[in-house]
């Protein structure tokens, strides 16, 4: 799709809210609903209030949803005054309906069968980089789709995003952001393990994690993680309580399919600990707070130490 395109944009909260902002900025038409309502914003940069998503629906030839859960978008997309509402004419056929939320991957091939059914397609295109990719335009999009819908979405996500991956059929891009997940939340586990380590054993720990960032042990998560827990910087961020929802996603996904992830049950467990202590809404970082309750010692790094510019 060229030129301006009629958008929806159905959730309009941290991520939503900045993505929005740069479709209109891009010259599309956004037609917009959230549950929270829509930010005044985005309407005096001239984007149109819907009263529900049915109307949305009626309005957009792309319907993009960025809500919290699965049962979220199963209700924007089916319940009353839903998606499907407002995709049953005729004139409908051939829509697009985009869900770029983090939700589950098998329920996902079940959103697209029942959109497919209505004569329109549909693109599953979760994201990575958190709330400043969002305002930056640098997501990492990896989308399921078909090949079609894919090249008629991606000028839409390239205001967006910056790496953006067909990764296959419907479900793929909802597989590879969970495994996104697990990588990130077993990273930021290992890097809690060496700091906290190296704390007890009496090491400057801000010189610690300057030396690893040369070496093999280097990530973004030692970087930006690494540093949270050193300084105790635990503002989100990325909540605690959306990251044990993607893990409760990727483990429940893996019994289906009968895999074994023990490392991410380990770290579901911390995220758990978190939300036990109050830290629903803690940084994901905050779950070396559990280790260090094993641990009885907290990272600390000395008074007088500072990072090398
Ligand atoms: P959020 O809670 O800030 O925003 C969700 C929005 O959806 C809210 O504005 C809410 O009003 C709206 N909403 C909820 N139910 C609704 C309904 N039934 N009808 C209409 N609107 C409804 O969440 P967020 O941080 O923007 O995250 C959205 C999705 O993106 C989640 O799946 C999350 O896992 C994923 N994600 C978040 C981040 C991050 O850093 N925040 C990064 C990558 C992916």
């Amino acid at each position: 799709m060229t030129g301006r395109t009629k958008i929806g944009f159905i959730g309009l909260g941290i991520m939503g809210k900045p993505m929005a902002n740069h479709l209109i900025r891009g010259g599309h038409i956004l037609f917009l609903h959230s549950r929270s309502g829509v930010p005044a914003e985005l309407l005096t940069q001239g984007g149109h209030a819907c009263s529900s998503p049915a109307e949305v629906a009626q309005n957009a030839d792309i319907i993009i949803t960025m809500l919290p859960d699965t049962d979220d978008v199963e209700r924007v997309l089916f319940g009353d005054d839903g998606v499907a509402e407002g995709l049953s004419t005729a004139r409908s056929k051939g829509r697009i309906v985009m869900d770029m939320s983090t939700i589950s991957p098998a329920e996902t091939r079940k959103f697209a069968a029942a959109i497919s059914e209505l004569g329109c397609e549909y693109v599953d295109a979760p994201v990575s980089g958190g709330d400043i990719g969002a305002r930056n335009a640098t997501l990492t999009i990896m989308a399921g789709a078909t090949p079609s819908a894919f090249e008629q979405v991606k000028p839409v996500l390239e205001l967006m995003g910056k790496t953006i991956t067909l990764i296959g059929p419907n479900g793929t891009g909802q597989v590879c952001k969970l495994a996104n997940q697990i990588i990130a939340a077993l990273t930021i586990e290992a890097v809690g393990e060496g700091l906290l380590f190296a704390s007890k054993a009496g090491a400057d720990v801000r010189k610690v994690r300057q030396a690893l960032m040369g070496g093999f042990a280097y990530s973004r998560v030692l970087e930006v993680h690494g540093e949270r827990m050193i300084e105790r910087a635990f503002e989100p961020g990325f909540r605690v309580e959306l990251h044990q929802k993607d893990l409760g996603l990727a483990l429940s996904n893996a019994r289906a399919l009968g895999v074994s992830l023990p490392g991410t049950a380990t770290v579901q467990e911390l995220l758990n600990g978190c939300i036990a202590h109050g830290g629903a809404g803690w940084d994901s970082s905050a779950m070396v707070r559990m280790l260090e309750k094993l641990a009885n010692h907290e990272i600390e790094a000395p008074k007088d130490s500072h990072d090398e510019p």
